[in-house]
């Protein structure tokens, strides 16, 4: 047994030196073992931390763009020389495979490498002589401080999809990580003083449901960036609007593959595959429901099988295919769908209680698990597992796909995979969900695109980085200019006319 290491807060740009007054445990894991206790924010030192941000925040809002983007071009450089060991954490306390680990840390880079285009990104527009003589031009100027509440899932992408947007703006950033992982979040935001950001710019505090609460009510915060499980965003949304602040609250998924009878099958069966259990199905974007059109179903799921039959789940230090689940208690929720899911009526066709994983302690894992034959109405389809449980649904045709996805109450991703141009462009145009992929079964957009779902996947009207991050993160103003010219005086109390 090693002794947990504490995790604490990052504020003014040095490790908190407070005593907790509640703390949380943090866990590898693929041993079980706890190997940090982390301090959890009362309210009070969230609002210390807030003040501090705002009296720091006026003179990053007037530095230059030339110096913001020299910090954001050395942040980048850090990143990059850092991201396998930001990986290492990241597989140290989620549990994802280091390969994974590693795809995330850099897929969070490539949005600190769209955000060095700041002064491109910023540009505004110019119209001479609108009226005679006068001139009008936009202007985008940052908002002060800015909340970003961010899962576990991703501990390093998710705040990377809105940190450097932000900081690149000219905001202050105080982030609050999930607290089941939140080693990662810390060393990224301490990157940031390396690279010569000022202290009280990019602040973290640990916490739960206190912390949040405080961030979504302080008066010094103007915008949430949040992003977690359904029920928690539209709290945040109501909660943050209510308090007049802009939010976007990124909510929970129920991503479906739609695999049409002249698919290659052997693509879609990799592609549901790499989908439902990457990450052991902890991604927002995770593919949890197959839509076969018949008469194609039985080979699919042959195929599945095969593919399947060939993962190893283990420790994600090791090699394997797929590591265990957050936390024994997810696991064990993740778990209990497998009896309900048979006792509903799906037939389970792969079940992914081993008695053996690649790990040497009590891991929280649960390898791949297929079902057929699920239905709406099922808990299996119905609610968002977040697990390596991938289900089949079958069914007639085209149409009896579409209308399944479009009935579903969550429009974050989905794909669709088929071999006909004309069904995929009807579907892309039809279909009601924020992300779609054409024979790509996780339509993450790049970071010059925007990420976003529709109806209970995304509270709040903008999505997450690309020029939607930029409009986000800043507020709109429209100047009209005139110089003084005598030729103009004189009284007219009507509404001015152009001419
Ligand atoms: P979660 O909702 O439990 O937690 C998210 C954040 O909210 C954390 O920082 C947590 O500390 C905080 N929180 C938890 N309970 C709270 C409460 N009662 N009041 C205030 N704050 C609270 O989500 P999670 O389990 O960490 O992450 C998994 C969920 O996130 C899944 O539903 C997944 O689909 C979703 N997710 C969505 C996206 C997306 O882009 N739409 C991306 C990643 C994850």
């Amino acid at each position: 047994m090693t002794t947990p290491t504490r995790i604490t807060h990052l504020i003014g740009g040095q490790p908190w030196t407070g005593t907790a007054e509640r703390t949380s445990p943090v866990f590898n894991p693929a041993t079980g073992e706890q190997t940090g206790v982390l301090d959890l924010a009362s309210a009070s030192l969230v609002d210390e931390v807030v003040t501090q941000s705002a009296a720091a925040w006026e003179g990053w809002a007037d530095a230059s763009l030339a110096k913001r983007t020299q910090v954001l071009f050395a942040f980048r450089e850090l990143l990059n020389e850092r991201k396998e060991d930001i990986a290492a954490l990241i597989t140290a306390e989620h549990g994802k495979v280091l390969s994974d680990a590693l795809g995330e840390v850099t897929r969070g880079l490539e949005v600190a490498e769209f955000a060095c285009g700041i002064p491109q990104l910023l540009r505004g527009g110019f119209t001479e002589n609108a009226s005679t003589n006068v001139d009008v031009y936009s202007i985008r100027q940052p908002l002060g401080v800015v909340a970003v509440i961010s899962p576990f899932n991703f501990p390093a992408m998710v705040p990377m999809w809105f940190i450097p947007i932000a900081i690149a703006c000219g905001n202050a950033v105080v982030l609050k990580p999930s607290e089941k992982d939140p080693s990662a979040a810390v060393a990224i935001a301490a990157l940031w003083k390396e690279a010569g950001l000022p202290d009280g710019i990019m602040q973290v505090v640990h916490g739960d449901k206190e912390a949040v609460d405080a961030l979504l009510t302080h008066p010094e915060v103007k915008s949430v960036s949040f992003v977690g499980s359904t029920p928690i965003a539209r709290y945040v949304y109501e909660t943050g609007t209510a308090h007049g602040k802009r939010v976007q609250a990124l909510g929970g998924a129920k991503n479906h593959m739609l695999v049409l009878p002249d698919a290659d099958l052997d693509l879609a069966a990799d592609a549901a595959v790499n989908a439902g259990f990457g990450s052991a199905g902890e991604r927002c974007m995770a593919i949890s429901a197959l839509v076969a059109v018949e008469p194609i179903a039985d080979e699919l799921i042959s195929k599945i099988k095969d593919r399947m039959g060939k993962l190893v789940t283990g420790d994600g230090t090791r090699g394997c295919d797929m590591g265990p689940l957050v936390t024994a208690q997810h696991r064990d929720k993740v778990t209990s769908y497998l009896d309900a899911g048979v006792a509903e009526g799906a037939t389970l066709v792969v079940d992914g209680r081993q008695d053996e994983y690649e790990s040497d302690g009590e891991g929280f894992f649960l390898a791949p698990t297929l079902f057929d034959h699920v239905k709406p109405g099922m808990s299996l389809y119905d609610d968002e597992i977040f697990g390596p449980v991938l289900s089949v649904v079958r069914v007639g045709s085209y149409d009896e796909g579409l209308k399944l996805i479009n009935s579903n109450p969550y429009g974050n991703g989905t794909a669709i995979f088929t071999n006909d141009g004309g069904a995929a462009r009807k579907f892309q145009r039809h279909v009601e969900v924020g992300m779609v992929g054409v024979n790509v079964p996780i339509p993450v957009p790049v970071s010059y695109y925007s990420f976003g779902g529709w109806k209970n996947s995304l509270f709040g009207d903008s999505h997450a980085h690309g020029m939607e991050g930029v409009h986000f993160f800043t507020r709109g103003k429209v100047v009209t200019s005139r110089w003084l010219d005598p030729s103009h005086g004189g009284l007219n109390l009507g509404f001015p006319q152009n001419v």
